[in-house]
C-alpha cells in the first residue's frame, strides 16, 4: 500500500474507519450487490456502480490486489423488498410473454454494455443467482434447525435468533417496520423468507426442489451464499445502495451470523452509496418511463459526462439529477478533453510525472479520505493549468488521474464526445459544412446569409455557438 492511509465510512458503526484488509495475503475481497435483471438499469442504479468502480480503482491504485464479485439477481427479488408480491423476473417475463432466461440474458447484456460505456471495469467474477441454487439449499439446510421455521408459504428466518438483528439499519423504527408486508403466520414482522414454496396449483417458470418443497430461494440468500463461496468469511468490503442498509443487508448479516454461529457480520466494512434523485420521479425501474443511460446518449450526451457528474459529488451525498447538472458535467468534460488535447499538441517527448508529485499526493489525499472525488477534480484542473510544469510533464501526470477517476482523458478525443442525438435530422458532416459556409459569409460581411444559415441549423436542432469560451462551435438542442 502506498500513499495516504485509506479511510472509509463503515455503515456498521456510522463512522469513518481506517481501512486494512482482513488477510493481507488475500488482498482485498469485495462483494457488490448487483442488478436485478428484469428491466434496464436506470441512471440511479448506475451511480451505484460508478461508486463501486471508483472504490475498486482507488484500492488497486493504492496497491491492493483486488478480488471483486458482483452478482446478477435473476431470481427471488419480489416486487416489494420484503416477502410480498410476485418475483420481479416472473412478472416481467409474463408481461413480455418471454422466458425468464431470455429476459435475464437481454437485461444482463444491456447492463454490462452500460458499464462499458461508463468505463467501469469488470469485476473479477460475475456471479449469477440461478447458478447457485444447490449451494443456497445447502446453506439453508445448515441454518434451518436453529434459525428458521416453516409455514405453508415457505421457510422463514426467525430474526430473534441472532444477536442484535437489524443493527446495520440503526434499529427498526415504526416507519421501517411498516415497509415490511405481513405474511400470514410470520413470528415477527422482520422475519424474512429463505425459501418460497410455489403455492399449490401454481407453476412458476423458475422453481426447484428443496427439503421444504418445490419453490425458489428468498432474495437475501444469494448474496450470503455467493460472497461466502467466492470470498470466504469474513471478507473486506460489501457495497450496495443506501436502500439496502435497511432490509437486504441486515438480512444478509443475520444469515451470515446464523451460518457461522458467531456474531461476525460477514464483511468488515459495509459501504452504501446515497441515491441519485430526480424531482421528475424518473428513477423507478418498476414504474417505467425512467431515465436510462440510453436516454442520455439519445439526447447527445456522452456517457462519460454522466460519470463525471457522479464524481462531482461524494458517494455518500445525495445527488440531484437535472438537465442543468448533466450539461454542466458535459461542458466540464469537454473543457478537460480540449485542455489535454492542447497540451498534447505542445508536448515534446516523454514527460516526467515525478515533477508533478505534489498533485499526485493531493489526488491521493482526496480519494483516501472516503473517496472524496469532488475534492480531487479541482486538483486535476490545477495540474493541467500549472505553467511551471512543461506540457509533457502535465500529460505524464494525467495517468494517475485517469487510473483513479476513469474519465479516459488520456485517450478520448474531442470528436468522440460529440454524440449525435437520436432524433437529429442532420449529420455532423452537414453541420460542419454549413458552419464553414457561414464563416465565409461572415468574412464577406454577408450577415443576412450568415443569419439564415444559423436559423436553418436552429430548425434542425443545432445551436451555433459564437465565441464559446471552450471553442465549441455548435451544440445540440435536442433532448
Ligand atoms: P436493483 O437492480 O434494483 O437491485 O438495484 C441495483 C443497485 O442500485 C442497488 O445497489 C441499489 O441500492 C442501487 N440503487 C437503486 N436506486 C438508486 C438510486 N436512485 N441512486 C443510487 N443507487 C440506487
Ligand atoms: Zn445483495
Amino acid at each position: 500500500m502506498h500513499g495516504a492511509p485509506l479511510t472509509l465510512h463503515n455503515s456498521l458503526t456510522r463512522s469513518l474507519q481506517p481501512f486494512a484488509p482482513v488477510d493481507p495475503d488475500k488482498g482485498v475481497r469485495m462483494y457488490s450487490c448487483g442488478p436485478t435483471v428484469y428491466n434496464y438499469a436506470h441512471i440511479g442504479n448506475l451511480r451505484a456502480y460508478v461508486f463501486v468502480d471508483t472504490l475498486s480503482r482507488v484500492l488497486r491504485w493504492k496497491g491492493y490486489p483486488l478480488t471483486h464479485v458482483i452478482n446478477i439477481t435473476d431470481v427471488g427479488h419480489l416486487t416489494s423488498d420484503a416477502d410480498a408480491g410476485d418475483d420481479k423476473m416472473e412478472a416481467a417475463a409474463k408481461a413480455r410473454a418471454q422466458s425468464i432466461w431470455d429476459v435475464a440474458a437481454h437485461y444482463t447484456a444491456a447492463f454490462k454494455s452500460n458499464l462499458r460505456d461508463l468505463n467501469i471495469d469488470d469485476p473479477t467474477r460475475w456471479s449469477v443467482a440461478t447458478d447457485h441454487i444447490a449451494e443456497m439449499v445447502a446453506f439453508a439446510e445448515r441454518i434451518a434447525p436453529e434459525h428458521c421455521y416453516e409455514l405453508d408459504s415457505g421457510l422463514y428466518f426467525d430474526s430473534t435468533t441472532v444477536p442484535d438483528y437489524g443493527a446495520l439499519a440503526g434499529g427498526h423504527d415504526d416507519a421501517g417496520e411498516g415497509r415490511i408486508d405481513p405474511v400470514a403466520g410470520k413470528r415477527h414482522p422482520q422475519d424474512f423468507a429463505i425459501w418460497r414454496k410455489t403455492p399449490p396449483g401454481e407453476t412458476r417458470q423458475m422453481e426447484w426442489d428443496s427439503p421444504w418443497g418445490r419453490g425458489a430461494p428468498g432474495w437475501h440468500l444469494e448474496c450470503s451464499v455467493m460472497s461466502l463461496q467466492y470470498l470466504g468469511a469474513p471478507f473486506d468490503i460489501h457495497t450496495g445502495g443506501i436502500d439496502h442498509r435497511e432490509i437486504h443487508h441486515p438480512n444478509e448479516i443475520a444469515q451470515n451470523q446464523a451460518y457461522c454461529g458467531c456474531s461476525d457480520t460477514g464483511a468488515r466494512f459495509w459501504l452504501h452509496n446515497n441515491f441519485l434523485v430526480d424531482r421528475a420521479g424518473k428513477m423507478s425501474k418498476s414504474k417505467g418511463g425512467f431515465t436510462t443511460l440510453r436516454t442520455l446518449t439519445d439526447a447527445g450526451v456522452h456517457p462519460l459526462a454522466y460519470r463525471l457528474m457522479c464524481l462531482s459529488a461524494q458517494y455518500r451525498s445525495e445527488l440531484e439529477f437535472s438537465a442543468d447538472n448533466l450539461l454542466a458535467a458535459l461542458t466540464r468534460l469537454k473543457r478537460l478533453v480540449m485542455t489535454v488535447a492542447a497540451l498534447r499538441a505542445r508536448s515534446a517527448g516523454d514527460g516526467d510525472a515525478t515533477k508533478a508529485a505534489a498533485y499526485r499526493e493531493r489526488l491521493d489525499a482526496a480519494v483516501a479520505d472516503d473517496l472524496n472525488t469532488p475534492r480531487a477534480l479541482p486538483v486535476l484542473d490545477e495540474l493541467l493549468a500549472d505553467k511551471k510544469l512543461t506540457p509533457a510533464d502535465r500529460i505524464a501526470a494525467l495517468a494517475d488521474f485517469d487510473a483513479v477517476l476513469g474519465l479516459r482523458l488520456g485517450t478520448i478525443d474531442r470528436a468522440a464526445l460529440r454524440v449525435r442525438p437520436a432524433e437529429a435530422s442532420i449529420t455532423a458532416e452537414t453541420i460542419e459544412a454549413r458552419l464553414t459556409e457561414r464563416k465565409a459569409a461572415r468574412a464577406a460581411k454577408d450577415f443576412a446569409r450568415s443569419d439564415a444559415i444559423r436559423d436553418d441549423l436552429a430548425a434542425a436542432g443545432v445551436e451555433v455557438m459564437d465565441g464559446d469560451p471552450i471553442g465549441w462551435d455548435w451544440r445540440s438542442t435536442i433532448g
